[in-house]
């Protein structure tokens, strides 16, 4: 099976993704994100694997795809979890890539993609670190095992004062949990350098929202009918109604005006709010 593949969220007509491959690798993340999506379609996916013959497959794929295609890593997993500071295998597609010429997305919660800045600086690309959350205390209830967001805004300030360019995943937004501080994650994310975000709201798929009620068990008593009663049901996950989306986004999109940073939303249907030149900040990889 190919180990580059189409990125296709599911057919989603919310998608405003540019048309991209998405690459992963490693099989599952060792981070055990409580809103986490992915849980509800890859086996095992809290538990981090190793590829059989990574490298070998990629060096295979590299020879049939599109290299002006963008490759966008990674999107059921994070391409730098715990193992990869001793294994170095993400370390070694980025150097395939380098030499290849490939143009790359790096979407991670790791600081660790920060030692790579000598590769991504020759490379072309883009790197997006998710923030959901300023506090250690939140991060650690929401993002189990994931680096301190104190980590991810340092990576983030090391990357753009190299020269690598920089966006901000903040994503999702979970009322009653993180909306308070969305000016202020935005804020530090353009003082660490971000040029654009990205930003969604929670969109529910029922194991992830056993884990939310598992971990907040008052804040999902308060967001049960917003979401169940108030909501609506798209494909497998449920969403806020419009109007309260509508709202959270707005409130990104003005603070990335007041911060000058670009903005667009993931899978909300508001592209009115849109300012950025791509949802995904994959427009920020000609600029390298
Ligand atoms: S880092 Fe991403 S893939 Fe990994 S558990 Fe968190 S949301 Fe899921």
């Amino acid at each position: 099976m190919d180990i580059i593949r189409e990125f296709d969220p599911w057919h989603d007509p919310l998608c405003t993704c540019p048309s991209k491959l998405s690459f992963n690798p490693y099989t599952g993340c060792a981070y055990r994100c409580i809103y986490c999506y992915v849980t509800s379609y890859v086996p095992r996916a809290f538990e981090c694997r190793i590829k059989k013959n990574l490298l070998k497959r990629v060096a295979r794929d590299l020879k049939r795809v599109d290299k002006r295609r963008v490759i966008s890593m990674s999107n059921s997993s994070d391409p730098y979890p715990p193992i990869e500071a001793k294994l170095k295998l993400t370390r070694a597609c980025l150097e395939l890539f380098s030499r290849e010429g490939c143009r790359i997305q790096v979407i991670t919660k790791s600081d660790l993609v920060a030692r790579d800045v000598d590769i991504l600086l020759h490379l072309p690309s883009v790197v997006s670190l998710t923030i959901t959350t300023l506090k250690r205390n939140l991060s650690r209830k929401l993002e189990l095992r994931a680096p301190t967001p104190k980590r991810r805004l340092e990576a983030m300030k090391k990357l753009s004062d190299a020269g690598v360019p920089v966006s901000l995943r903040l994503d999702p937004i979970i009322p009653g949990l993180n909306d308070g501080e969305i000016e202020r994650i935005v804020e530090a994310a353009a003082a660490s350098g971000a040029e654009h975000v990205t930003s969604s709201t929670f969109k529910p798929r029922p194991d992830g929202w056993r884990r939310v009620q598992r971990a907040f068990p008052e804040v999902a008593t308060k967001l049960a009918p917003l979401y169940f009663r108030l909501g609506k049901r798209h494909r497998n996950s449920w969403y806020l109604s419009r109007a309260l989306r509508f709202g959270l986004m707005k409130r990104v999109r003005e603070a990335c005006d007041a911060s000058g940073l670009a903005f667009a939303s993931c899978r909300e249907g508001l592209r009115e709010l849109t300012t950025g030149e791509s949802c995904d900040g994959s427009h920020l990889i000609s600029n390298h």
